[in-house]
């Protein structure tokens, strides 16, 4: 069996055709654009790629986007005085902290500076105030890429409701909102983490199987029941040669991607989960897209909401 692939390029494509009008209509309502304000502090190279996509992609959708620069040696007092005047901006609808921080900042930084992002501007819901609406099940918006996972199950009509999900992974970004996501969608949720006994075990349970850990390849087919969705979330490149040649065949587009670039991207699910799980999505090209697309859908819906227009 070869699992169906889900391609998050093509239903990314599908929600941001569908954001560009009521982007448009926003406009002319409005007198202006949404306005999205990103704050990137450091030199992180994913985060510079991932930043120059999402500035590229807003402007496509007509979503005027803005890019603040902090270098790594920024004080924490920096980046509050940044999100501050991001916060008291009439341009700027939404604000959005690309992670991760520089280490410099402090452990506790990304919650210091989720905390002083205006509830009403915060486009990931990451503040805790939005973070409890979610458990709610009365959040506006939630967090991209979960979002964006939902979008990717609901549009390739993989059934939610009474499955059983299991989310590996219990960050505030991705694990915790995507476990309530499922949740408030009826699914039978397990959220596992470093401290899960037997996980392939408790993993096989699962219709729909989420990895969002961050070690390459973890998630073996020990891992996975026939037929089961498996949704990888894991972005981690990888720049090992011995690596490479376990996970990927001679003549694959990967080993070739490898041989030009010396780095490739590989997500948390083994390349031979192919083999058992029903549906699948690829890495690159399957979880990230909707990501993107779920910023310009948020920065919308949090737009609107300001204006009043909810
Ligand atoms: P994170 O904050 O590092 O969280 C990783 C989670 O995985 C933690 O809950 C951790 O458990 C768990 N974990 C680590 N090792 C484990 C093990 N051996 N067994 C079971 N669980 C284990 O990472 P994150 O921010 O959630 O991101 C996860 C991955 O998704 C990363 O690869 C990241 O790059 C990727 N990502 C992709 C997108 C996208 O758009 N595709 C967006 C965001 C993130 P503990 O809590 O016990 O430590």
């Amino acid at each position: 069996m070869s699992a169906r692939l889900l391609d998050g390029v093509t239903i990314g494509n599908e929600i941001r055709a569908e954001v560009a009008p009521e982007v448009a209509a926003f406009t002319g309502r409005k007198g202006r654009p949404p306005g999205l304000g990103i704050l990137l502090v450091g030199d992180n190279p994913a985060s510079e790629v991932y930043v120059r996509n999402k500035l590229k992609s807003a402007g496509e959708a007509g979503i005027r986007a803005d890019l603040e620069r902090l270098p790594a040696t920024t004080t924490m007092a920096d980046v509050l005085a940044a999100v501050d005047r991001l916060n008291r901006s009439d341009v700027h609808d939404a604000i959005l902290v690309q992670s991760p921080l520089p280490d410099a900042l402090g452990a506790d930084a990304e919650r210091r500076i989720f905390d002083a992002i205006a509830p009403d501007k915060d486009v990931d819901g990451f503040h805790p105030v939005n973070a409890g609406l979610l458990v709610q099940n009365r959040a506006s918006v939630a967090a991209g890429t979960p979002s964006g996972i939902i979008e990717l199950l609901q549009r390739s009509k993989i059934p939610i409701a009474g499955a059983r999900a299991v989310v590996i992974g219990r960050s505030d970004i991705v694990g915790k909102p995507m476990a309530l996501l499922l949740l408030h969608r009826h699914a039978t949720v397990t959220v596992c983490h470093s401290r899960t006994r037997d996980l392939p075990a408790v993993s096989r349970e699962a219709d729909i199987l989420v990895a969002a850990i961050g070690r390459p390849a973890f998630v073996t087919r020990d891992f996975v029941k026939p037929g089961a969705t498996v949704i990888d979330v894991g972005i981690n490149a990888v720049d090992d040669a011995a690596m490479v040649e376990r996970l990927f065949p001679p003549g694959s587009k990967r080993r070739d991607a490898f041989a030009k670039r010396g780095s490739i991207i590989v997500g948390d699910v083994h390349p031979d989960v192919a083999e058992v799980a029903g549906a699948l999505t690829p890495v690159p090209g399957g979880v990230g897209p909707l990501t993107i697309a779920l910023l310009l859908k948020n920065t919308l819906t949090v737009a609107r909401a300001r204006a009043g227009w909810a």
